[in-house]
């Protein structure tokens, strides 16, 4: 699913929003020389408003179980039934958000899209 969420994420109003704040705080803390308290607690509040969103609204999009993470492989040992928890959501967000991070680079425009 390489750019997928980001495709996705422009079809939503506040999920885009969202992606955009979390995005530009994500290129900021990237800058050369960038102080982490500038970017810190903005990046941290931002992220748990995405991934807040992406997991209440659009769970559907969250991924399966990822083969080559450790920490999906402890799920699917765990045999879990039923809707997955929280913090497995919150996971998935997280392996969701992937191709969003990648493009949040210094000089990198794609975020731009969303805007
Ligand atoms: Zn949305
Ligand atoms: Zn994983």
């Amino acid at each position: 699913m390489p750019r997928e969420i980001i495709e996705r994420i422009a079809t939503c109003d506040d999920g885009r929003t969202l992606a955009v704040d979390y995005g530009m705080n994500l290129i900021s803390s990237r800058r050369h020389g960038a102080n982490p308290r500038d970017w810190e607690l903005p990046l941290t509040v931002t992220g748990i408003h995405l991934d807040d969103h992406l997991i209440t609204v659009h769970s559907a999009w969250l991924p399966d179980r990822q083969p080559d993470c450790d920490v999906c492989k402890l799920w699917r040992e765990d045999h879990a039934i039923g809707p997955i928890q929280e913090v497995e959501a919150l996971h998935r967000a997280w392996h969701l958000c992937e191709p969003l991070r990648e493009v949040c680079a210094p000089g990198n425009h794609e975020l731009t899209n969303l805007m």
